[in-house]
């Protein structure tokens, strides 16, 4: 072989080489992408998102120890509890799952309570009512709201409320709905049909004060109030924080998409016009005693 053929073929070769490493390379990314495409889709929602309240807790809690509450006169006070999962216990689960749960049995005690105590248990559209119009509410009202649209809710805690004939707010983040331990639309479009309030509380239950853009956090707060609207076919004018967070601009895209009140997780029972998008609020846990302290404080 001359020179020239060796350098044709070395050419040649490498053009192949080339080719072949190239085929290789995008046979591999294409198997990423599907893995990683369908790791998505069947990821586990709820541990991801459970894992987002890892850490937070203890931030949350020093906002909440760190408050000094006065009360102005003109406060109306409507204790607005504030479950997570409703269902029974499991052994061997973590603190983090176990914090954010009440058994059904707790719940049904909680409910007895409000009734043999003669609480009146109101539509958060009431208390709204009550700040914007000043409108009178009946007496000892509370307000049952359960949040993150845990199919569990649906299961043990629905049937409880029905039965006690006392209705609740569900604050449901869009991006869940249908997925496994999440409620589905059906599921959602029966409660409304059962009077219970459906709310929003953004699209994936993000850190929202880590979200500078505006336009995101308008998709993720305007953006679940129109799915949901849109699902149900009647307006949502209620929304929560996730991990009870907001901040001025938070609560200024909040009013600008056009709801009516959200609640915060400011702790307290108290509420003004002016806190209209801070509502104050109790988290329920297994404590019974917590809950009866918390509830007359
Ligand atoms: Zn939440």
């Amino acid at each position: 072989m001359d020179k020239d053929s060796i350098l044709h073929l070395t050419f040649v070769v490498a053009i192949i080489i080339l080719a072949l490493a190239t085929g290789i390379f995008w046979g591999r990314y294409q198997q990423n992408q599907e893995i990683s495409k369908s790791a998505l889709s069947a990821k586990d929602i709820t541990e991801d998102f459970l894992l987002k309240f890892e850490g937070i807790n203890i931030e949350r809690a020093l906002q909440e120890t760190s408050e000094q509450v006065i009360i102005p006169s003109e406060a109306i006070r409507v204790p607005i509890l504030v479950y997570h999962s409703v269902r029974p216990q499991v052994k061997g689960e973590s603190t983090l799952i176990d914090y954010f749960d009440i058994t059904p049995e707790m719940f049904e005690r909680n409910l007895v309570y409000l009734k043999e105590n003669n609480f009146s248990v109101i539509p958060f559209s009431s208390l709204v009512k009550a700040l914007e119009e000043e409108k009178e509410l009946p007496k000892k009202p509370v307000i049952l709201t359960f949040d993150d649209g845990w199919k569990n809710q649906y299961i043990y805690a629905f049937p409880l409320l029905k039965q006690y004939g006392v209705t609740a707010t569900f604050f449901i983040f869009t991006n869940a709905i249908g997925h496994k331990n999440f409620l589905s639309w059906e599921q959602i479009k029966e409660l409304d049909r059962f009077g219970m309030t459906i709310a929003s509380h953004t699209k994936s239950h993000p850190y929202l004060f880590q979200i500078k853009d505006r336009n995101i956090l308008t998709d993720e707060i305007a953006g679940s109030k129109k799915i949901l609207e849109d699902g149900l076919g009647k307006p949502v004018e209620i929304f929560a924080y996730p991990f009870g967070y907001f901040s001025d601009l938070i609560v200024s895209v909040v009013k600008e998409s056009g709801f009516k009140a959200a609640r915060s997780s400011k702790k307290g029972t108290y509420h003004t016009k002016d806190g209209l998008f801070i509502l104050r609020s109790i988290e329920i846990s297994d404590d019974f005693d917590a809950f009866v302290k918390n509830l007359n404080k």
